[in-house]
């Protein structure tokens, strides 16, 4: 099957249950992305913030880029004129920077918190604790160009399904929580994202509303290394 045929058929299945499909382009090629692009998608996933920034200046101007793997505070500057959402934020002190960068570019960027909901300790992420704590820090009620739209989750690798539902079903009751505590009125607080290209069946059974696919869009990945 082609990336268009790949594609397509997660899109339509998808679109059955209103999830949302980012598609997680990392380590491909650019004109892998133009593939998919020509059949309608329009947002992709990138988790190196040089590789996204070399794409976007070359792809479509109309891509929404979601940045998922972890950002490093002195990198935001590069991606805060472009970036649609930051779907990993892991600290306070990288909130604060995306805000700073934001407001330069006089912009408003849209953030999920990474919660961390695996069974091990090689994941990035807040814990539950964490995310209240800053949630409920001055530094955070004073911010003013970033929002805040949900959470995003990685369940446990190599789990059964029963532990990495209950990891997705974990990350869910955060969400509500967490909405019903400092959302309440703000209805741009509704994503959970959560589900990749071998776990997302489970995900949407547990509440996503995105999930990142990115083998079972794009082949396998050969990992490119940076620095
Ligand atoms: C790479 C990656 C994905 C996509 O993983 P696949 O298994 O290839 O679908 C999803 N989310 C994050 C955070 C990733 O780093």
């Amino acid at each position: 099957m082609s990336i268009a045929d790949n594609l397509l058929k997660y899109k339509t299945e998808l679109d059955k249950s209103g999830v949302k499909l980012i598609a997680v382009s990392k380590y491909h090629q650019a004109s892998a992305i133009q593939e998919a692009y020509d059949v309608g998608q329009r947002v992709f996933g990138e988790n190196i913030v040089q590789e996204m920034v070399e794409k976007e200046s070359i792809l479509p101007k109309d891509i929404d880029w979601h940045l998922i793997g972890h950002l490093q505070t002195n990198k935001v500057k590069y991606i805060a004129p472009f970036v649609r959402l930051i779907e990993s934020v892991d600290s306070l002190k990288l909130l604060i920077e995306i805000n700073k960068q934001a407001t330069k570019n006089k912009r408003i960027i849209d953030c999920l918190l990474q919660i961390y909901v695996a069974d091990e300790d090689t994941k990035f992420g807040l814990g539950y604790d964490e995310a209240i704590e800053l949630l409920r820090s001055q530094e955070y009620s004073e911010m003013k160009n970033i929002k805040i739209v949900g959470l995003m989750g990685i369940a446990s690798n190599n789990a059964q399904e029963k532990q990495t539902l209950d990891e997705f079903m974990e990350l869910k009751v955060l969400f509500d929580g967490i909405k019903v505590s400092f959302f309440r009125k703000e209805e741009s607080f509704k994503e959970i994202s959560m589900g990749m290209s071998g776990d997302y069946k489970l995900a949407v059974e547990a509440g996503s509303t995105m999930v990142r696919i990115g083998s079972n869009i794009f082949g396998k990945r050969i990992i490119k290394h940076y620095e």
